[in-house]
């Protein structure tokens, strides 16, 4: 992709999206019960249209990790990512972290997501992300379970300290969690201020925050230090219009449902100030393309 005319032209930035639905964040598991699921009006089909029609605009190839489930129901959707030049990866079968998982059920749920996501989209499946982050330090054994499984690469830890997630003292650049293999753990973004670790790479940081909140970080935090940012977000944040969840506490109802109006205007301007590739083609050598 040419870098010409983008004002961070150097350093090619993962640009990730996790493909779930309003009502699978892990926020609503309180109130919505995976039962529940089949029953309510989905959006998700028309929000990752979106999605691509703003990629394609601003010319840039992404990875989107996909929940199996997903790709049961919308198994056309997960084959139009795939031809639009975008990588399809794993976000598990159905939303359950990987700390409310045993390691057999874990094995079993990053191996079926993966041959679900094979055969729909007919491409191999080569990256993981763990529902809410989900991969902390008591749940270190799940890279070895995803390397074993065929994986190449987990995007899974959030190397800050949160209240649902997080491994706060975890590298903030790619690391290899496994000695003597090439199995890679890319972290999601962060910066350091007054000797504070703060998040820059996406979700409800990036829709909350100002947006050189994020420009900053990914200059200073990653950049600054040689690295490409990884950024994600999910198609619901770009769909002011999507069904209002009752029983949801004032907190998660401030974070999921806060300047979704103005998210895909965000999202543009973020697109057009760096450049962005697919996860593959920045950390793994051999992209399969
Ligand atoms: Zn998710």
């Amino acid at each position: 992709m040419a870098a010409s005319g983008k004002q961070d032209g150097g350093i090619a930035n993962a640009m990730t999206v996790d493909v779930e639905d309003y009502f699978q964040v892990s926020a609503m598991e309180s109130v919505i019960r995976r039962e529940q699921w089949d029953a309510l009006p989905c959006r998700v089909e028309r929000n990752v249209e979106r999605v691509l029609a703003l990629f394609e605009r601003k010319g840039v190839r992404a990875t989107f990790f996909t929940l199996g489930w997903i790709a049961e129901r919308y198994p056309a959707m997960v084959r139009r990512i795939a031809e639009a030049g975008h990588e399809i990866a794993s976000h598990g079968m159905a939303h359950f972290r990987v700390t409310a998982q045993d390691p057999d059920r874990f094995r079993e749920d990053v191996r079926r997501s993966r041959q679900i996501l094979e055969e729909t989209a007919g491409v191999p499946v080569r990256g993981y992300r763990a529902a809410s982050f989900s991969l902390t330090r008591e749940t270190g054994w799940a890279h070895e379970i995803l390397a074993e499984e065929g994986y190449a690469y987990s995007s899974s830890v959030y190397p800050i300290r949160h209240d649902h997630y997080g491994i706060p003292d975890a590298p903030r650049a790619p690391y290899r969690p496994l000695a003597g293999t090439a199995f890679l753990e890319v972290p999601i973004s962060t910066f350091e201020l007054f000797g504070r670790r703060l998040p820059c790479g996406g979700g409800g940081y990036f829709r909350l925050f100002p947006y050189v909140w994020t420009a900053h970080g990914i200059r200073r935090g990653s950049h600054a230090k040689g690295h490409p940012a990884v950024f994600y977000f999910h198609p619901w944040e770009i769909d002011p219009c999507q069904p209002r969840i009752r029983g949801t506490s004032l907190r998660t109802r401030f974070r999921h449902y806060t300047n979704l109006a103005r998210m895909e205007r965000k999202l543009e301007r973020l697109l057009g100030a760096f450049r962005w590739d697919r996860m593959d083609a920045i950390f793994l050598r051999a992209t399969g393309d």
